[in-house]
């Protein structure tokens, strides 16, 4: 028998150990896999940052779980040809611990430094990007039963109920309800914003979840673009849950960080200038303006991944409103 947070990161570091599971090919695709446009504006959206922190002259980009480091190719593209003094200022760094997926990062990224862990980042200004990291991370859910709280722990397939507790979870709640807590997530937001207390940073998450915390249960496993078992063979399917993009603020604020968000993604992707973005690559490539301009609305359009997807943004508590995030 098994907690469900130490089953998850099990299963969740075999599936990315052994496989590049990104593209059709695959069993999901994300945002900087969809369109360049993403990874693009989220450069930008980094140099405007690096000139809001005073433009220091060294300073980290870093990204959470880069995947396939397409996104961090496509930023660092963009960087260079907008900001060459934010790209000359820069230096790469990924968090990353499956060796399959650094291979194929140090392919397109290949003057990186890679890290374990967030906490192996050498102290300094540092700018991170993190698109679907979040989610990946392992939760524990609490179900409740009768007037008590119980947690769920897996075992030959399934769930068994044990006791546990949480000061997390509501005094009380409909008879079934779940209540997940994801707590490295919410270590990760009160890290950075220890970080941010004594040196300038900010931190941009994109993942999908809720604008409010709630009850519910996220637990999903993705195979071949498809919904599979989650429990069923732990380390050969996609396994993630939902971002409770509200209670990583909290943890945030409550560690002295300023937090903005989150916001819908399309939202954030519009005012970044996505749109006009993926226009002028279809006009400088005629024959894929279609795709192009369809994968671009794939991102921002909200019955797509425009409001499902938000935004978050954790930083330095004197720093400016980053871009995209101004009130309404
Ligand atoms: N950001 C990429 C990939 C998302 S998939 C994209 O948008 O395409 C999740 C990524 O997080 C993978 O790179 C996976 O290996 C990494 N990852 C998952 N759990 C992690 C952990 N605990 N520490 C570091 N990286 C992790």
């Amino acid at each position: 028998m098994e907690r469900l947070d130490s089953f998850m990161a099990r299963a969740v570091a075999a599936y990315y150990a052994g496989r590049d599971p990104f593209g059709a090919a695959g069993d999901f695709t994300t945002a900087p896999e969809i369109s360049q446009c993403f990874g693009e504006c989220l450069g930008l959206w980094a140099a405007v940052v690096w000139q809001q922190m005073a433009a220091p002259p060294r300073v980290m980009l870093v990204e959470l779980g880069p995947g396939r480091g397409t996104l961090m190719a496509d930023a660092l593209r963009a960087i260079g040809e907008v900001m060459p003094a934010f790209r000359a200022a820069l230096s790469v760094h990924l968090v990353e611990q499956s060796p399959r997926l650094r291979q194929a990062q140090a392919a397109k990224v290949p003057d990186a430094h890679w890290h374990q862990e967030l906490d192996a980042l050498p102290p300094g200004p540092a700018i991170i990007l993190a698109n679907e990291f979040l989610d990946a991370l392992p939760i524990r859910q609490f179900i409740r039963r009768g007037d008590a709280w119980l947690e769920r722990w897996v075992a030959g397939g399934g769930f068994v109920e044990q006791p546990g507790l949480h000061p997390a979870l509501p005094a009380s709640a409909p008879e079934g309800a779940i209540q997940e807590v994801c707590e490295p997530a919410l270590a990760l937001g009160a890290a950075l914003a220890r970080r941010f207390a004594s040196q300038p940073g900010a931190a941009l998450f994109l993942d999908y979840g809720p604008a409010e915390s709630g009850l519910g249960d996220s637990l999903q496993a993705m195979r071949a673009h498809g919904r599979a078992e989650p429990l069923a063979e732990p380390g050969s399917v996609d396994l993630t849950a939902h971002v409770d993009f509200a209670a990583v603020a909290r943890a945030a604020r409550q560690h002295g960080a300023a937090t903005h968000g989150p916001l819908p993604q399309g939202l954030l992707l519009q005012r970044l200038g996505l749109m006009s973005r993926a226009a002028m690559l279809a006009r400088a490539h005629p024959r894929q303006a279609g795709l192009t301009l369809s994968a671009a609305q794939r991102l921002v359009a909200p019955e797509a991944m425009g409001q499902l997807f938000k935004a978050l943004c954790l930083c330095h508590a004197g720093m400016p409103t980053p871009p995209g995030f101004e009130a309404a």
